[in-house]
């Protein structure tokens, strides 16, 4: 695991300096917008209802989020494997997943307004818009269907799939025999899913198309109990290693009444987004569910063998499932700050250095002949090593601003004593605070403070950004 987590720089270690997270949504949805992050879909043709797009700065967001998560449960762990399946899967996997016939909500339809609803998550008997008839509530199935082959009578009706653990499940054996790996091994996997929501909202939470991390950690049965308050314990964690406040997180276990069909038991860890609470991960007990449906329609025998015990068993399975926007959100909101410097309002996002869309900014004091060439040969030699931006239009202090409401952890600025002494400042976003360092050291020094070393601004060559 991640050891940075244990470094004061941290920012979630700084949570007390912060103002809590009482931002409104309209606020984030902005400032994504101005600083492109995340960008209605469609736009120029009057947008596509819940669908987004993330501009420069978000898909760097979105891949640090990603790049996060596969960091702590495949890369720095050696009992998980990662897997890249299709979207388009066989139509038997979702008949044996129990998704065709399952995986639906009660829909009910306006009489008057034609608008439609989920049964189940409107008050009263009216309509919630305009206090219409409603009709009797259908069962509507989410999965997105569509038709592969050329010739459409012909062809055979698929579906997109609504959640990437299924491609596990069906190649559980392929990775069983190919990866020599023992139990309790676990297969993980982030990618796009598709879910044909009645309602969606609420910015990028709740959408049609939007991406999972998912691993499905495969255990020996009778294990499954502490496997499962292992990884509630490990993902909980790794949100607030990665900056997100304790108290806006919060552990709920699900009620018999409204565990899924295949599960045994189920957490959700939840975030206090502005709408409220809201679940941000699952962690649930599948038990062999998957496995054995799996093999009873495939004809396939899917279990593993034990050779130290010399025994066979169907492996239960504790799944993880994220979702890499809605975490997106959530550390946008967790990170999102407002305060006053002398008497100006700055808006800032104490995002976490990894991930963070731009680790260092290269900022020449002003457009100059005499500068640019120095600031190019900075900027030159960090960008190999750390996603870096160069800019040198407007003021610097507009500069800074906007590197801020980004969340840039590091600005470096090249001044005109810069071309004398080989030395330049580094900025530092939370605290202000500068250190002025050769040139020929900015690199290391760099990496050090983006794996986490403290910003240690010594009185002698430090001093607060004027
Ligand atoms: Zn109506």
């Amino acid at each position: 695991m991640n050891k940075a987590g244990k470094l004061s720089s941290d920012a979630s270690e700084k949570g007390d300096l912060r103002m809590p997270a009482k931002v409104d949504m309209d606020k984030i949805v902005s400032l994504c917008k101005r600083r492109g992050l995340v960008f209605p879909s469609s736009e120029i043709y009057g947008g596509l209802a819940s669908c987004w797009d993330y501009g420069p700065m978000g898909v760097e967001l979105k891949r640090n989020v990603r790049d996060a998560w596969w960091k702590a449960i495949v890369h720095e762990r050696d009992d998980v494997v990662g897997l890249d399946t299709s979207i388009m899967m066989h139509p038997g996997v979702w008949a044996a997943s129990g998704h065709i016939d399952s995986f639906t909500d009660p829909l009910v339809e306006c009489k008057s307004c034609h608008l439609r609803w989920r049964a189940d998550a409107i008050e009263g008997k009216g309509c919630p818009k305009c206090g219409g008839e409603l009709t009797e509530p259908r069962m509507f199935n989410l999965m997105f269907k569509t038709s592969m082959g050329p010739v459409e009578e012909e062809a055979s009706t698929i579906y997109l799939r609504p959640e990437t653990a299924q491609g596990i499940f069906v190649n559980f054996d392929n990775v069983i025999t190919t990866s020599r790996k023992k139990l309790p091994l676990g297969i993980a996997q982030i990618g796009k899913s598709f879910r044909n929501e009645i309602t969606t909202g609420n910015f990028i939470f709740r959408t049609r198309e939007f991406e999972h991390m998912e691993l499905e950690y495969f255990v020996k049965p009778g294990t499954d109990e502490k496997w499962l308050d292992y990884w509630v314990k490990e993902r909980f964690d790794w949100y607030v290693k990665l900056g997100i406040r304790k108290e806006n997180l919060r552990l709920r276990q699900h009620g018999k009444d409204e565990l899924a069909h295949y599960a045994r038991d189920c957490y959700d860890i939840d975030y206090l987004f502005p709408m409220g609470w809201s679940e941000l991960e699952g962690i649930a007990n599948r038990g062999d569910f998957d496995l054995i449906q799996h093999a009873k329609h495939s004809g396939k025998e899917l279990g593993y063998y034990d050779a130290e015990a010399d025994e066979k068993y169907v492996p239960y399975v504790i799944e993880p499932s994220a979702g890499v926007d809605r975490s997106v959100l959530a550390f946008l909101i967790d990170a999102y700050d407002e305060e006053e410097i002398e008497g100006e309002k700055r808006t800032l996002l104490h995002l976490h250095r990894d991930l963070a869309p731009i680790k260092v900014a290269v900022l020449p004091l002003s457009r100059n002949e005499k500068l640019t060439p120095l600031a190019k040969e900075v900027f030159n030699k960090l960008c190999p090593n750390f996603v870096t931006d160069y800019d040198d239009s407007q003021s610097i202090g507009r500069r800074y601003r906007r590197q801020d409401e980004i969340g840039t952890p590091f600005c470096v600025t090249i001044d005109f004593e810069s071309l004398e002494d080989k030395q330049v400042t580094i900025r530092e976003r939370d605290s202000l605070a500068q250190i002025r360092v050769p040139i020929e050291e900015l690199d290391k020094i760099l990496e050090a403070k983006l794996k986490g070393e403290a910003f240690d601004a010594s009185p002698l060559w430090a001093t607060r950004e004027k």
